[in-house]
């Protein structure tokens, strides 16, 4: 089942200024459900730019994204951010959790600002997703008292609220020491496999990105090379 396709997709800055620049040069791409895949390519290369487009954050300036099988340009600000709701879930580098909530209202974040106060089986559901990342123990903890690695679990337990098709992640492993990394890296396999959405990681580490089953290079706003990898 096809989640996510490019057709000829750029992206520029500064549209119509003196310093307009193109970052993404006609990218064509398609990902599907059971895709598990990471997104490598030096630092400019435009792998935040093209996350931030496919995650509806930013529009392309020309080509189109179908989400879900739907063209998006024609698409209104509210039937964007309706989309994104219902079919993304995104993990930062830097997780964005709000310390002065416990973990589990972090993780029921996402229903709140669509559904208001959540309701038991909201709340039930997101004990589950505590449980499913192994923080079941930690629901009424606040983020701050807890480690970088338990941090970023809350954050991938809650972008799975909403249950995405698509879970896109921009260097989630990036602040985290090596063995912890390889266990978030672990986790979102896990997610996959479990709850059955398409994944698409940014990654600098190539032993990290040697993990996922796919591996897409993006190299000056190009996909250079887009291979299977073979099971370690
Ligand atoms: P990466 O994530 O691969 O490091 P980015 O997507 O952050 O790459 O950046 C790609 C290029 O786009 C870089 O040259 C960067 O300087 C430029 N860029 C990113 N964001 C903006 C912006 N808001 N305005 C202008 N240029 C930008
Ligand atoms: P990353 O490599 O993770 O994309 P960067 O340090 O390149 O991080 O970018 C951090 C932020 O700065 C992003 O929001 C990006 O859009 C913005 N940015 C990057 N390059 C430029 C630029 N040339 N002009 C304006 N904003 C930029």
């Amino acid at each position: 089942e096809e989640v996510l396709r490019l057709d000829g997709l750029r992206k520029s800055y500064n549209v119509g200024q003196p310093n307009e620049v193109e970052v993404l040069h006609g990218l064509d791409l398609t990902i599907g459900r059971n895709d598990f895949a990471a997104l490598i390519g030096p630092s400019g290369s435009g792998k935040s730019t093209l996350l931030n487009v496919i995650g509806l954050l930013d529009r392309p300036t020309r080509g189109e994204l179908y989400l879900l099988g739907q063209a998006t340009s024609g698409m209104d600000d509210s039937g964007r951010t309706a989309l994104r709701g219902s079919s993304i879930g995104f993990v930062f580098q830097f997780h964005h959790l709000i310390n002065a909530f416990t973990a589990i209202d972090n993780v029921l974040m996402p229903l709140m600002l669509t559904h208001g106060k959540p309701d038991q089986q909201a709340r039930e559901k997101a004990l589950e997703l505590l449980a499913a990342v192994g923080l079941e123990k930690y629901a009424n903890t606040k983020p701050n008292q807890l480690s970088g690695g338990q941090q970023q679990r809350i954050a991938i337990a809650r972008a799975l609220i909403t249950e995405p098709a698509l879970l896109l992640a921009d260097e989630p492993t990036g602040n985290l020491d090596t063995q912890t990394a390889a266990e978030v890296f672990e986790l979102f396999r896990k997610v996959h496999r479990d709850r059955g959405c398409a994944v698409l990681l940014v990654t600098h580490d190539p032993r990290l990105s040697a993990t996922c089953d796919r591996t897409i290079n993006l190299v000056d706003g190009r996909i250079v090379s887009d291979t299977v990898n073979e099971p370690g």
